[in-house]
């Protein structure tokens, strides 16, 4: 085995050792899970939440969330715009790529009645969100892979492109010269994207999509498609995303926990806390590296939270017709 790969392999691995139904389908946005907890103000109707600094995204999903009503058109409107972007290197087109050079992606969608769709280690779409809502509408799978994700967008009609670019390109290239893998903790500012989006009538969607960690093992999937981990929707309590070093969250189901933590009647900012406390709490190893994990939440009020590891994280949210921006979060971590 070639001396980079070996090394690749060790870094990669020490850095992550140390370092239903129709059920959900209430309109009713007066009370969050079975605590009723507390009544919603219809000013907070609609919304749209999402990870990092992500303006352009958000105010995409609010205006689509108003054209057409729909919180999961709104989610993957917004996604869209971070996938289309060249300058966002986490994301879609122009996303770093893997070791080998391969942008590999990953993405998920879910919507008020509990359906899931999500494409995983995608290669030459430029829009694996699109991807995952056509697995979510036209097929009866949840997670379509690899090649086979591809062939299904091919036939669906999405085009084949190259998604490395110049400048992602260089930066690999670059990397190669050290091959060091150590992620920089919220350097870029603009990660994975999560949204989140609730209708004027409480339904909540979310999507996530990403580039995933920049040269990762090639293969190597994320939490971002997979549901539970990266993002979930359970449209009596609420929704929750994910950013950050996805093999914590997988770990610990980061999104659907915090769900569970607004169901048993957090608030959606407590749960965010809480859930990070438990990577905290499970993997001592982030007291010891600059690990960064970070979720957005929001209930069936309108409410919002958000939480990460390290000081740093950022949001955006649509709310009462403003865009907000918030910076440079404390951390969660004491
Ligand atoms: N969560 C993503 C992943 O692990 C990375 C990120 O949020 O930047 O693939």
């Amino acid at each position: 085995m070639p001396t980079r790969r070996r090394f690749f392999t060790q870094a990669f691995i020490s850095s992550l050792v140390i370092g239903g139904g129709l059920s959900g389908c209430s309109t009713d946005p007066g009370s969050v899970g079975n605590k009723g907890r507390k009544k919603a103000d219809p000013a907070d109707l609609p919304a749209v939440i999402a990870t990092w600094k992500t303006e352009a995204a958000v105010t995409k999903a609010a205006e689509t969330l108003q054209q057409t009503g729909s919180a999961l058109d709104a989610v993957e409107a917004g996604a869209r715009v971070e996938e289309a972007d060249p300058k966002n290197m986490t994301v879609g087109y122009g996303g770093l790529p893997d070791r080998d050079g391969f942008v590999t992606l990953d993405a998920c969608i879910m919507d008020h009645q509990g359906r899931a769709g999500s494409v995983t280690f995608l290669q030459d779409i430029k829009h694996p969100v699109s991807v995952a809502r056509k697995v979510m509408e036209t097929t009866p799978h949840v997670i379509l892979s690899g090649d086979g994700a591809l062939q299904f967008a091919l036939e669906n009609g999405f085009e084949r492109i190259n998604l490395l670019t110049p400048e992602a390109e260089a930066a690999w290239k670059k990397w190669l010269e050290t091959e060091q893998y150590k992620p920089v903790v919220n350097i870029e500012r603009h990660d994975t994207i999560g949204l989140l989006a609730i209708d004027k009538n409480g339904n909540i969607s979310g999507a996530c999509t990403t580039s995933g960690m920049a040269y990762k093992m090639h293969g190597r999937v994320g939490d971002s498609p997979i549901i539970g981990a990266g993002l979930f929707v359970d449209n009596e309590v609420g929704g929750a995303v994910g950013t950050g070093l996805g093999e914590l969250v997988l770990k610990t189901l980061g999104s659907f926990l915090i769900v569970e933590f607004m169901r048993q009647g957090k608030s959606p900012q407590e749960a965010c806390e809480a859930a990070i406390q438990r990577i905290i709490d499970k993997y001592p190893e982030v007291r010891k590296e600059e690990i960064q994990v970070g979720f957005v939440a929001i209930d069936k009020t309108g409410a919002t939270g958000a939480a990460a590891i390290l000081p740093g994280f950022q949001y955006t949210l649509h709310q009462r017709g403003k865009l907000t921006t918030a910076d440079n979060l404390p951390g969660v971590m004491k």
